[in-house]
């Protein structure tokens, strides 16, 4: 199940109690139990990897291009297809179902999943969901975080004895680290989130956006080869770890965005003083500009 579609579904059960939804309207604590097991043995065994709405992390992105020895451009021209996402309309990575073979996962096969240990967060989550996103929706700083379980009722890993609490099955699938690399671009949704529905993204700031989400090779390019390092100050010893380490060029993605394109204050890479000082000088004079045009229609009315 994606991560739109559950969302999508979160208010309906959770704050509705809707009947027929997969969802149960039962917040669980860390320490709440469920049983649960998807083994080869189990007779839906891999029927639930088709016709999903898979939206890729950034981090999802750098595991899977790792995982099977592929650049990003390489990666995204196999496996995806660009998608704005939901009401903020920013530009993601969807993973592309294969439509003539049933709409399954190109990763599936009889024995299970083909890169099971760097697998999406969407297909490591299930059937535990987070629901921080929904919570915080009105960008505040805070996070409110609960869980919830997604029970379809073709999943029959529900009928299995082995038992867990939501902590150890989160260990177990490897959701704190997850979530720690995804919380600075969780982060950027809800700021444009917060920007209201109708301020669409410029043209720009979506293929920034895009680029830093999705193609590590080509934002080390823009750090490295482009005007960057003349319109920003970074420290040279994480120059040095960007220049190798996509997890950390990725980080750095985030809070560059966040400079960029939401004009917030960073530690990690700031606009050079005199840049920012001419960008200050242009912004006057196109406001000196737009009131003199303003007076003079005003002028022309009377
Ligand atoms: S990535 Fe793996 S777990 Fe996720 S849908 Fe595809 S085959 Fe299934
Ligand atoms: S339906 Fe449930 S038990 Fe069956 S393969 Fe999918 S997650 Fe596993």
């Amino acid at each position: 199940m994606g991560l739109k579609h559950i969302e999508e579904r979160i208010d309906k059960a959770l704050k509705k109690g809707k009947a027929g939804s997969p969802i149960q309207p039962v917040r669980l604590e860390r320490d709440s139990t469920f049983n649960f097991r998807c083994y080869p043995g189990v007779s839906c065994f891999t029927k639930c990897c088709r016709n999903m709405n898979i939206i890729l992390t950034p981090y999802d992105i750098v595991r899977m291009k790792h995982r099977l020895g592929l650049t990003s451009d390489l990666f995204l021209r196999l496996y995806t297809e660009p998608e704005l996402l939901g009401i903020t309309r920013v530009p993601v990575a969807r993973l592309k179902m294969l439509e003539d073979e049933g709409g399954r996962c190109p990763f599936v096969t009889k024995d299970g999943c083909q890169i099971y240990t760097d697998r999406p967060v969407c297909c490591r989550y299930y059937p535990i969901g987070l629901a921080s996103l929904r919570q915080a929706e009105k960008y505040s700083g805070e996070e409110e975080e609960f869980f919830f379980l997604v029970k379809e009722d073709h999943c029959k890993g529900f009928e299995e004895d082995t038992e867990w609490t939501v902590d150890s099955w989160r260990q177990d699938q490897e959701s704190d680290l997850y979530d720690r690399m995804n919380r600075d671009w969780m982060e950027l949704l809800l700021r444009k989130k917060s920007f209201g529905e109708e301020t669409e993204m410029p043209e720009r700031a979506k293929e920034l956006f895009f680029m830093v989400s999705t193609n590590m090779e080509r934002f080390r390019s823009f750090v490295f080869e482009s005007r960057f390092l003349d319109t920003y100050i970074v420290d040279s010893k994480l120059l040095r770890k960007i220049l190798e380490d996509d997890v950390a060029l990725m980080q750095f993605g985030f809070e560059y965005l966040k400079v960029a394109i939401f004009g917030a204050d960073s530690d990690m890479v700031k606009l050079r003083e005199d840049i920012l000082d001419a960008t200050v000088r242009k912004i006057i004079k196109r406001r000196k500009k737009r009131r003199r045009r303003l007076q003079r229609l005003a002028k022309g009315r009377k």
